[in-house]
This record gives structure tokens, C-alpha cells and sequence, in this order.
């Protein structure tokens, strides 16, 4: 536990802390925080010397208020039930704030993936896929797992095939899980949509003139400094795609090895090669090694994203932070105590129940497209791509001038790259602006967080009177 809190009870606080904004009634506060089903398993795992490892594992629906219940499988050996328990809260605020119609869930194996061999990871998955179809915990509409720390598109796709070979003939199987590689029934886009999704997020807040002005910054995220801690999936297409399309500047580095400083900024692909060739990001050519791998984050920087695992700022470091923006690329790097001081100090948090909502945004696209059946964009690209060269040829008419190759290139049909990004980016651009008009539109709420979750609160105690369970 890092400070008097629990990863869960950090997240109740605040949770309270918004409901305080609310005039909804106590039971269907309480009806909408407590987790609705937890399921503890042990399951054996024969290893490779012939003997058996008795594997602990969970999965937590947090709310049945909409289904399916939605989010991902995370392998570590942090893991316990009070973690899955909080993650799967988070997930049911997260989906709420974003418009994805899916109550929270969460899964967790607690094991350290890199001690075991990809035979005995495709066991264990197997076997905890096998579990969960035995209780009814997975299905294209009852609860939908999704990659997370320590899995990826691999492990995905172990679990569709589990459930397939369970559910023959069921039309929908594909749908029992999101984050599948491309070819088998996954989307494009999916591997990035979380950084991408913190980048723009970050760009909409540089966007507020007046809330830059607050914390003595310019409007826009172009030239900004930027520190990521974790260089997973999530902290480096965030980063990279902060710096390719945003024009930040990254200045820091903080991985479990260690943690650099570069004043001038990393190149993120030469910093990922270079820890690919050596194992590490210390020594990194023309970066400084700082003291502790905690150390990047006490770096003076525009805005720091945590983006590796919870509690990473906490009271024992939170009045040492300089960064002006903080994006909870990770779910739950601040604890609640921690809050506290960054808001004391002024810095803006952008929590992670809104921040990193891309990757589920995105699962969601996929989930949609594996019960349609059909590829997006199939019946109308065609279409849309006669129009618009026809537009290209009466310009070519009227004008006299002929339009370019390339400008003819720009005018194809939208390929579904660009649909899954558009909506994404539609997503994050909309999400934030309706938790900022809480935050503006009431000075009695504190911070962005404290407005993202009456927002999600407000969301969901609708659901709960629509579906009539409360009046
Ligand atoms: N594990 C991711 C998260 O924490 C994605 C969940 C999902 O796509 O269902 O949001």
C-alpha cells in the first residue's frame, strides 16, 4: 500500500469526493460504487519439469449496468484482488466518461510473464480462459477481456480460439475479446489507440488559453517539454506520437532500469533501439543518468506521463514534482493523498479514467466490427471514391487546372486506419470537453478528476433509473 490507502480505496475516495457534487440518492451512489461480482480463482498449471504450479487469478465485474462488462488482462505479480477490484472500478467510470456502452471489468493473472516460456503462457491463458467460460465470466455479451500490462494481441488471440473451441457455430465468438491481432478479427489501430488517445487529450487541454495562462504556460502543445515514465505499448506511442504530430519535445525517461535526462530532446525510435541492442535506456548517447529510476519524474518539465503502473507518485514524492501537466496515461500513478498535494500546488491532472480511454475506445470500434461482420468502410468506399473523383473531374472542367496526383490520392475513400482514428480522436476531443464544462462550470469542483467522475456518476445513475432499478 503506498500511503493509508489501498489502490481501491483510493479510488472510493474519490469516487466520495465527487459524489459530494451529486444530489443523487445514497443507495444508487452505493449501488454504482460497490463491485457487483468477484471471482477469486487457483487453477494448477503442469510445468515443464513435469510438476504443477497452482496459478492465482481473478476477474472482477465491477458493474452490470450495461453489458457486456469491458476491460483487459493484466500478467504481473503486483497482482491481488484489491488491484483488480480497483481497475475494474476505474473501467466502469472510464467507458461511462467516453460514451463506450459497456459496464468495467477487470482481469489479472498474477504472474511474471518473462519467468515462463510462451508454451506455458499459452497455458495458463488457455486454462484461465477455461475458467472463465466455466463461470459465465466471458462472452461477446456478458464480459469482453481486452490486452492490458503484460499481455498484447498474442494472448488475445489464445483466448478467442479457447472460446471459439467451447462455442462452435456461435456466429458472434469473435466478439468474446478485443485486441486480437489484425488478421484474426482485431482492427487496425488498436496497438497505439491508448497513447494516441493521451496525445489527444494532451492537445486538447493545450488547447484552453486560459487554463495554460493558470500555470504560466503558452496555448498549444507545440515546443512543449514532456517526461514519460514506462516505454510499454502505452508511454511510447504516447510519446511518439506527442512528438510526430504534436512537435513536443521529450526531455526524460523513466524506465525499471533507470532514468535519463536529455535537455534537447530524445529521439524516442534511437532511445528504443538503442534499449533493444543493450537492455537499457542508461547510457543512452547525449542523455544524463539520473539517480534513482523514480528520479525522471522530478524532472522540470511541461507535462509528465506516468505511463507504467499505479501508485508511482505518491506523498513521498508528490511535493518534489515540477511538471505543470500530469496525463494518467497509467491507471492510478497518483494516489489520493498525492492528489491532494499536486492540486495544492497547482498542477493540472488529467485522470486516467478519461486520459487513457483510447484503448478502450478502440476495442469498442473492434467489438462492433466483429458483430457486424463486415470490414469498415466495405460497402461505401467504392462509392465514396467515384464521387469524389468525379468532384476531382469537374474542377478539372471548370478550372482548367488539372488536380494533381497526389490532391487525387487525398481525395480516395477513407480507409479504415483512418475511420478508427478519426472516431478516436472524435472521442477524446468530446470527452474532454464535457468534463472541462463541469470543472468551469462549478467552482466547487476541485480539480478535472473530481469533474470526470461526476460525470461518469451523473451517466450511470441514468442507466440504473432507465433500466428502472431505481426510480
Ligand atoms: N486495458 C485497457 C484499459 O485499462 C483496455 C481495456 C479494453 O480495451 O477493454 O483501459
Amino acid at each position: 500500500m503506498a500511503g493509508n490507502y489501498s489502490f481501491f480505496q483510493n479510488v472510493e475516495n474519490y469516487f466520495d469526493n465527487a459524489a459530494k457534487h451529486t444530489d443523487l440518492p445514497k443507495g444508487l451512489l452505493s449501488q454504482i460504487k460497490a463491485c457487483n461480482a468477484v471471482y477469486s480463482m487457483r487453477f494448477p498449471v503442469k510445468m515443464g519439469d513435469g510438476d504443477y504450479e497452482v496459478i492465482e487469478a481473478y476477474r472482477v465485474q465491477h458493474s452490470h449496468h450495461r453489458l457486456p462488462t469491458k476491460g483487459g488482462i493484466r500478467y504481473s505479480n503486483g497482482v491481488n484482488q484489491d488491484e483488480v477490484k480497483a481497475l475494474a472500478a476505474l473501467m466502469t467510470y472510464k467507458c461511462a466518461i467516453v460514451d463506450v456502452p459497456f459496464g468495467g471489468a477487470k482481469g489479472g493473472v498474477r504472474i511474471i510473464p518473462k519467468n515462463y516460456t510462451e508454451e506455458q503462457l499459452e497455458k495458463i491463458t488457455r486454462r484461465y480462459t477455461t475458467e472463465l467460460i466455466r463461470k459465465n465470466f466471458i462472452g461477446p455479451g456478458i464480459d469482453v477481456p481486452a490486452p492490458d500490462y503484460g499481455t498484447g494481441s498474442r494472448e488475445m488471440s489464445w483466448i478467442a480460439d479457447t472460446y471459439a473451441t467451447f462455442h462452435h457455430g456461435e456466429i458472434d465468438a469473435a466478439a468474446c475479446v478485443t485486441g486480437k491481432p489484425e488478421k484474426q478479427n482485431g482492427i487496425k489501430g488498436r496497438t497505439e489507440a491508448t497513447g494516441r488517445g493521451v496525445f489527444y487529450a494532451l492537445r486538447e487541454a493545450c488547447n484552453y488559453e486560459a487554463d495554460m495562462e493558470k500555470i504560466g504556460l503558452t496555448k498549444g502543445i507545440e515546443g512543449k517539454t514532456m517526461v514519460v515514465q514506462g516505454l510499454g505499448n502505452v508511454g511510447y506511442h504516447a510519446a511518439r506520437i506527442s512528438i510526430e504530430e504534436g512537435g513536443v519535445k521529450l526531455i526524460g525517461v523513466a524506465e525499471y532500469e533507470g532514468s535519463i535526462h536529455k535537455a534537447d530532446g530524445i529521439d524516442i525510435e534511437e532511445l528504443m533501439a538503442f534499449r533493444r541492442k543493450t537492455g537499457s535506456i542508461v547510457g543512452f548517447p547525449g542523455s544524463t543518468t539520473l539517480e534513482t529510476r523514480e528520479s525522471a519524474l522530478e524532472l522540470e518539465c511541461d507535462i509528465l506521463v506516468p505511463a507504467a503502473l499505479e501508485n508511482q507518485i505518491t506523498i513521498k514524492n508528490a511535493d518534489r514534482i515540477k511538471a505543470k501537466i500530469i496525463g494518467e496515461a497509467a491507471n492510478g500513478p497518483v494516489t489520493y493523498e498525492a492528489d491532494l498535494i499536486l492540486r495544492e500546488k497547482g498542477v493540472i491532472v488529467i485522470p486516467d479514467m478519461y486520459i487513457n480511454a483510447g484503448g478502450v475506445t478502440v476495442s469498442y470500434f473492434e467489438w462492433l466490427k466483429n458483430l457486424s461482420h463486415m470490414r469498415f468502410g466495405r460497402m461505401e468506399k467504392r462509392f465514396n471514391q467515384t464521387a469524389y473523383d468525379t468532384i476531382g473531374n469537374v474542377i478539372e472542367n471548370a478550372t482548367g487546372k488539372r488536380v494533381s496526383a497526389r490532391d487525387r490520392r487525398l481525395l480516395r475513400g477513407a480507409e479504415q486506419i483512418d475511420l478508427v482514428r478519426s472516431g478516436l480522436e472524435e472521442t477524446m476531443v468530446n470527452a474532454y470537453q464535457q468534463i472541462r464544462e463541469i470543472w468551469a462550470a462549478n467552482p466547487a469542483i476541485e480539480d478535472l478528476r473530481t469533474a470526470a467522475f461526476v460525470n461518469a456518476i451523473e451517466k450511470i445513475s441514468s442507466d440504473y433509473i432507465s433500466l428502472g432499478i431505481f426510480p
